[in-house]
């Protein structure tokens, strides 16, 4: 580890740090230090630094704004590379929209609307980079990622890139191609977007995000949905069906407003977290008879 250190500060990849805990880069405030963590500050930097890991065989996560994830209270071995501000150029030309994959979606849809470009109204109140949006296939209201995404430039972990289209990043509810069949990450992404009145966009914006305003949790650090949808079932509505609503084990607790969110009211661990997920799982097995994955991704060392 110490070689590929002194090897990444060498390249000028970026800010490269030890130690760094993992608990202010998520958005539960949950986790443990990674061994090495990577800010890089350019898409070649990204592409170096892989090359390094690749040179010396060395594990990485790829992580964007840490809101679809639960890191383990052991923190993360090895290299841990958050794509951030050296990521986040945005190019418009006409309705296609270049931008990288540290951009922030809710800032990007709120600087569109203000173009007059429709397409990002239903990602107003997500919290996540453009590059886990692709990843995750982010949705909300009626619309996804998949709708709007004209291709993505993936880096794959043979070091090589591509720009993928729509269609070969085969995606579906909250999953693309990158999640296992053909992992690597999302450098940046293009869209289409349509031409449409600033004020109708930002009233759509406004509505969604008031939608959320009174059906999510605000207060208190979270992840957004634990759980991925059993469709026909909402996930939210058999949590609370079988009472388990403000549930809570250690400082990790079952919203009150919504039975999808868990909410670190305070000094949650990952261990709280985990076995109140658990929990959930097993009581709505036990009495609906319906098995529930999570959304969220739990990453670390056990
Ligand atoms: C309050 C709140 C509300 C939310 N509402 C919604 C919602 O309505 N709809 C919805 O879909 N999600 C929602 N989420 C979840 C989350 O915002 C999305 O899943 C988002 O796409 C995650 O992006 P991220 O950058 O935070 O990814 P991270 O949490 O950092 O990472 C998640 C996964 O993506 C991978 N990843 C991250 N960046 C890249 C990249 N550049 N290339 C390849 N892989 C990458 C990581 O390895 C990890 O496996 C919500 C979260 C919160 C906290």
């Amino acid at each position: 580890l110490e070689k590929v250190h002194q090897e990444l500060l060498a390249s000028n990849v970026g800010e490269v740090l030890r130690e760094e805990p993992l608990a202010g880069h998520t958005t539960m405030k949950i986790g443990g230090p990674a061994d090495l963590f990577i800010i890089p500050n350019s898409i070649e930097s990204v592409k170096k630094s892989i090359e390094i890991m690749n040179k010396y065989k060395q594990p990485w996560t790829v992580i964007g704004r840490g809101s679809n994830l639960l890191v383990l209270d052991k923190g993360i071995e090895g290299v841990v590379i958050k794509l951030d501000a050296g990521l986040n150029h945005i190019e418009i030309n006409d309705g296609l929209v270049r931008i990288g994959a540290g951009y922030s979606i809710v800032r990007v849809a709120t600087l569109l609307s203000r173009q007059g470009l429709s397409g990002f109204e239903f990602a107003a109140g997500i919290p996540g980079s453009i590059g886990g949006a692709v990843y995750m296939n982010a949705g909300a209201h009626h619309s996804d990622i998949s709708n709007i995404l004209k291709r993505a430039h993936i880096l794959f972990l043979d070091g090589t890139t591509e720009w993928l289209n729509v269609e070969d990043l085969e995606f579906g509810y909250r999953t693309s191609i990158l999640q296992k069949k053909r992992p690597g990450i999302c450098l940046e992404a293009e869209f289409q977007l349509t031409h449409q009145s600033r004020v109708d966009i930002m009233a759509a914006m406004k509505k969604n995000k008031e939608y959320r305003k009174e059906t999510q949790p605000f207060n208190y650090p979270c992840a957004g949905s634990i759980f991925r949808n059993p469709l026909p079932n909402y996930a939210g509505n058999l949590v609370e069906r079988a009472g388990l609503k403000g549930y809570q084990i250690g400082g990790a607790k079952v919203s009150d407003l919504h039975g999808n969110f868990i909410v670190n009211v305070g000094g949650a661990t990952a261990q709280d977290v985990l076995k109140l997920i658990s929990f959930i799982q097993k009581t709505v097995l036990d009495t609906f008879g319906i098995e529930i994955q999570t959304e969220v991704e739990i990453i670390g060392k056990k």
